[in-house]
């Protein structure tokens, strides 16, 4: 879970004295409430707070390690006034509402100051226990992979395949983190082509993208499978990508810029003539939510430290023809990193 310390610490060099938060994943982050429908995080210099209503006043029991007030608005703000009296307030630019934001203004004396990414900075660096839920949400994932492949054959259904993934997550008693994305033969030119009614057939490639939630923590791992005999051309991008995530995955350790990652696979992919065909960026962060920081993209300032969990993700999309995308999930350790990701790849 997010330290308050840290969090104050950013608050001080944002210029505030307090942070209203409203953003379900940053709420869970600091206090533990799982709720995305009505939570909201106050702290102050000297107080933590968490608002929800009377729905969830057992749950916020269970899970809050903040104290909790149980009120709807406007009685809600009318609570937080007094803690915030004269001071300045950051609010979170990239979620509030903007009736949410006039709702601080009408019940609030205080000034509100536009704040972006407060929470999230003291996201980036895992604690055990979230590295330890991440781990077990992969593992899972790596089982059902295991257990599903056999099944993606000529004939079948991007659905099925889908489907049968989406079970098996369920089954182990996960949650499904993300639209499950199965993309066959020319759908394999859409990064993000959800499972459709297509019947995989006799050559295709076939990307398979998913992840399972546990404890409230994401997995993240892309494959792609070959079904039959995929023609030289396919079978050519797809060592160009498995070469730019195998040499971008060997270089992460502390102190690399993630930047550096992101030109190092794009490089590699840009010698087989593939540079415009990657079309997104390496990867992501992950946690709470499925994406977030680090960013491990072109230009990003971000350095890597140890407890930081982020995706390697190359990938090349040839329009009318296929795609490949392969995708490790990686922890950022003190002697280098450690792959969390384990369902072997394809060797073509
Ligand atoms: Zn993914
Ligand atoms: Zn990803």
């Amino acid at each position: 879970m997010a330290s308050l310390r840290e969090l104050r610490a950013a608050l001080t060099a944002a210029g505030v004295d307090a942070l209203w938060v409203s953003d379900p994943a940053n709420v869970r982050a600091l206090s533990g409430f799982s709720s995305g429908k009505d939570g909201k995080v106050l702290v102050t210099g000297d107080s933590a707070t968490l608002y929800t209503d009377a729905r969830y006043t057992v749950q916020a029991q269970e899970e809050s390690r903040l104290p909790q007030v149980i009120a709807r608005p406007p009685e809600t703000y009318q609570d937080a006034a007094a803690r915030v009296q004269g001071q300045r307030v950051g609010f979170e630019a990239e979620h509030l509402t903007v009736a949410g934001l006039e709702a601080l203004r009408a019940h609030w004396n205080a000034t509100l100051v536009p704040t972006r990414g407060l929470v999230e900075s003291v996201r980036l660096v895992k604690s055990p226990e979230e590295v330890q839920a991440i781990r077990a949400a992969q593992a899972i994932a790596d089982r059902v992979f295991e257990a599903v492949r056999p099944t993606i054959q000529a004939g079948v259904r991007e659905l099925d395949v889908a489907l049968a993934l989406e079970l098996g997550l369920r089954r182990a008693g996960a949650e499904v983190g993300f639209d499950v994305i199965v993309a066959s033969g020319p759908r394999g030119a859409m990064p993000h082509g959800v499972a459709s009614e297509r019947v995989i057939e006799d050559g295709d490639l076939v990307t398979i993208d998913f992840g399972a939630r546990v404890q409230g923590y994401h997995s993240d791992m892309t494959r792609t499978v070959a079904v039959g005999k995929p023609s030289e051309a396919l079978c050519r991008v797809y060592r160009a990508v498995l070469e730019a995530e195998t040499a971008a995955v060997a270089a992460i350790r502390p102190g690399v810029k993630a930047g550096d990652l992101d030109a190092l696979a794009r490089g590699i992919l840009e010698r087989h003539g593939l540079a415009e065909a990657f079309a997104h960026s390496l990867g992501h962060g992950v946690g709470l939510s499925i994406h977030e920081g680090p960013s491990l993209r072109a230009g990003s300032e971000d350095v890597l430290e140890p407890g930081m969990v982020v995706t390697v993700e190359p990938g090349a999309y040839l329009p009318g023809v296929g795609g490949v995308r392969i995708e490790d999930l990686v922890l950022v350790t003190e002697s280098g990193h450690e792959v969390l990701s384990r369902a072997p790849k394809e060797q073509l």
